[in-house]
């Protein structure tokens, strides 16, 4: 398999940078978390890490390891924020394993008994419900902290 290099142009290396939004929810000095802007589900969000990867394949150790921990904190709270019965975690590199934006993160996906996962409509959800769910969140957090 032959690994491409990073593109520092990719769609969350902007949002990283500020120069695209997003609706964050957590950050700490190695990963940021944000809602994911077509969500399969309610509460669905990703956790990035700060310096450039790629994916799997190019990521530093000390940097996935901040990730795990952040996916593990955000799963806690997006289940706790949403009610949820169980939560999915998601990690795709490369095109022919399901990867689309080339700066590694993490899918999380409360899951919910007898609800299955909306389908990939390319359809952005509406701003207002992604600000809402991330206050949710942030609400759980901030009651931990
Ligand atoms: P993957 O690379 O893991 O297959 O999918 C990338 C994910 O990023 C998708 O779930 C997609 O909805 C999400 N996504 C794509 N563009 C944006 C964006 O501009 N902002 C946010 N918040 N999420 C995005």
């Amino acid at each position: 398999m032959s690994q491409a290099s990073y593109d520092p142009n990719n769609i969350f290396a902007k949002i990283l940078r500020g120069e695209l939004p997003s609706h964050k929810i957590y950050e700490d000095d190695d990963t940021f978390a944000f809602m994911d802007i077509m969500p399969r589900g309610d509460g669905h969000c990703l956790v990035i890490p700060k310096k450039p990867a790629r994916n799997i394949f190019d990521v530093e150790d000390d940097s996935l390891a901040a990730v795990a921990r952040t996916t593990r904190k955000l799963a806690k709270a997006a289940v706790e924020a949403f009610s949820a019965d169980g939560v999915m975690i998601q990690q795709f590199n490369e095109q022919a394993g399901g990867q689309v934006v080339f700066h590694l993160h993490v899918h999380i996906l409360p899951r919910f008994e007898g609800i299955a996962l909306k389908p990939h409509t390319g359809q952005m959800a509406d701003q207002a419900v992604l600000a809402e769910q991330a206050e949710k969140i942030k609400a759980v957090l901030a009651a931990q902290a």
